[in-house]
């Protein structure tokens, strides 16, 4: 599969300070968005997976799950974005798609595999998933988000996970 080179930022184990670090990103395929990053929130939850506060933590880890930036490269199957939209990329980046949650449109509550932003495993270039503490991201565009134009873009980024935590139970 090919890849580019990447500009992010990494933990390289739980005690060091984030620091540059240089990751692969796929090129597009058929259904992938490639997006640049303009802005990434800091959420409680990439601290504690720096930390490896629940265990797990797959070293390097780049976090980074509330990720908003512009479409850079799609795949050729790709129909709801094209170059140049605003867009958006929360806590996960794939599921199963067949099961009872994800036919539901509840892709988070998979019963058989959900692929998190980062520190999941990664189906296509083998190792972790890194997140958004980086210079792009691509993410099937079934994963991928919207965003207004008119929308303050560093405002939206914390919508992506803190912001949808409050409205989601509020909603229910
Ligand atoms: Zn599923
Ligand atoms: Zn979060």
């Amino acid at each position: 599969m090919n890849t580019k080179d990447v500009k992010a930022y990494a933990a390289q184990n739980a005690e060091t300070p984030l620091r540059e670090f240089t990751i692969k990103r796929r090129e597009v395929t058929a259904h992938d968005v490639e997006i640049e990053i303009l802005f990434c929130g800091i959420c409680h939850s990439d601290l504690h997976q720096v930390h490896n506060d629940f265990g797990g933590t797959m070293y390097p880890i780049v976090p980074g799950h509330e990720i908003v930036g512009r479409a850079t490269a799609i795949g050729d199957h790709v129909t709801k974005f094209k170059v140049g939209d605003l867009a958006a990329v929360g806590c996960i980046v794939d599921s199963c798609g067949k099961c009872r949650q994800c036919e539901a449109d509840l892709e988070q509550f998979c019963e058989v595999e959900t692929t998190f932003s980062f520190n999941s495993p990664d189906k296509y270039l083998g190792g972790a998933t890194f997140g958004g503490y980086s210079e792009s991201i691509v993410t099937d565009e079934n994963y991928v988000l919207s965003v207004p134009q008119s929308l303050d873009l560093a405002g939206a980024a914390p919508l992506l996970c803190a912001g949808i935590t409050v409205y989601s139970p509020l909603k229910h």
